[in-house]
């Protein structure tokens, strides 16, 4: 019987050092050696499981590593002080100078602005694709393309990449496939569709108590080493290394995401049903109506639904700076950034996350003036918030559609 990604990290068991139900942290950033030669030998990368140095590992970060690589289905994983830690780490570590890299459009805003903006410095093109289009994925690649990059689950528009197809291209032309599955931990497992490398902002809803930024990349032992190599590594020499304090806090928090997701998504299927019905423009991967409705379907796992995040546009910038404002008032969430908390978050992400994503960019891709980003949270009656929310939307007189009678 293969093991499903919660059981597997549910059976993940450490001891801390007197026998504790938590792994000891490590409080340190350097280590001893009894002997000078062994020294020498962790330095060449020859000793496994000696400690030298927090910037290369240490116990809490390889703990935490080892519950995501479970999570993921890889060999092994890397944790890092950012979700764009673990990018730009990628990113520099697959590409040099003069290459060529193929991303979804419609990606995290700090992405694209790394790839479309910071890496001119370093002579390194992008050409950005509509994902779900593969033919033009393919039409794209270069001798020099270096890699594909996705989101399984796109921000904020909820794009849901066809990563079996997207594999099988990358595996045709022989360039790895990264994808960061920020927006679907346990309900998609990229691994699993051909993924090579796979990305998470652990800020999000891995660690799920909006505390803290942290990242990881999940993939092959040999790829995860050459991040951590001392004298190439861009993990290691771009220093972007997770605290163990940090690291510690994060594994725990992991410990309940299976029962978080099931959650975040059941309420996140209740409201974009109900708003749909409404007559209002919702986009969410469980909506027959979404575009990637069957994609999803064919590569999730149904149990922990399909994600906490929806999206609704109440038609101009000044409906939604009003309807965010007042939810807040009413305690229906925070008018904030980022996911995955245990309160909902509400953010326009046009004025926000997106906003390094030039205007008329954003049209293009369908990201409209009056979209809302919602992350839904944990609300134990999520019937009492869609009420909550729809006497919000009432007392500014954001209407639905009205329904033309059948
Ligand atoms: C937040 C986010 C990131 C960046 O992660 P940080 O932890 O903020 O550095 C990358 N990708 C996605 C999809 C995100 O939501």
């Amino acid at each position: 019987m293969s093991k499903s990604s919660a059981n597997q990290l549910q059976d993940l068991q450490y001891f801390g050092e007197f026998g504790g139900v938590n792994p000891s942290v490590s409080d340190s950033s350097t280590y001893t050696f009894l002997s000078a030669k062994t020294m020498f030998d962790t330095f060449e990368g020859n000793t496994e499981g000696c400690y030298l140095y927090s910037r290369h590992s240490s116990p809490s970060n390889l703990y935490l590593g080892e519950a995501l690589a479970a999570l993921e289905g890889t060999e092994t994983a890397n944790v890092y002080a950012s979700g764009m830690g673990a990018i730009s780490s990628v990113i520099m570590q697959l590409c040099d100078s003069g290459d060529h890299i193929i991303s979804s459009r419609t990606i995290y805003g700090g992405t694209y602005a790394l790839l479309k903006n910071f890496m001119k410095k370093f002579v390194i093109d992008t050409s950005f694709v509509d994902i779900t289009a593969i033919e033009s994925v393919e039409n794209a690649i270069t001798a020099n393309t270096k890699m594909i990059y996705c989101e399984s689950v796109s921000n904020p528009l909820l794009e849901v990449a066809d990563l079996k197809a997207l594999a099988a291209l990358a595996r045709k032309y022989d360039i790895p496939l990264v994808v960061d599955n920020t927006f679907s931990p346990l309900s998609i497992k990229p691994s699993e569709l051909g993924a090579d490398i796979i990305i998470h902002s652990l800020t999000k809803f891995i660690n799920g108590t909006s505390d803290c930024v942290a990242g990881a990349v999940c993939g092959t032992t040999e790829f995860c080493l050459s991040l951590k190599d001392v004298n190439n590594g861009a993990g290691m020499l771009l220093g972007s290394t997770l605290d163990s304090l940090r690291a510690a806090s994060i594994l725990k928090n992991m410990r309940t995401l299976h029962i978080r997701m099931q959650q975040h998504s059941k309420n996140a299927l209740y409201l974009a049903e109900k708003f749909e019905a409404d007559g209002f423009k919702v986009a969410y991967p469980g909506l027959r109506s979404h575009s990637g409705y069957e994609t999803m379907k064919d590569q999730m796992n149904t149990t922990y639904g399909f994600g906490g995040l929806m999206t609704l546009d109440v038609g101009s910038l000044e409906n939604a700076n009003a309807l965010m404002e007042l939810m807040q008032t009413e305690k229906l969430g925070y008018l904030a950034v980022s996911l995955g908390f245990y309160k909902t978050l509400f953010s326009a992400p046009g004025t926000s996350t997106s906003s390094e994503i030039p205007f008329e960019e954003q049209l293009e891709m369908g990201l409209s003036n009056g979209l809302i980003r919602f992350s839904i949270g944990l609300d134990n009656d999520i019937e009492r918030t869609y009420q909550l929310m729809t006497e919000c939307m009432n007392r500014l007189s954001i209407k639905g559609k009205t329904k033309v009678a059948s």
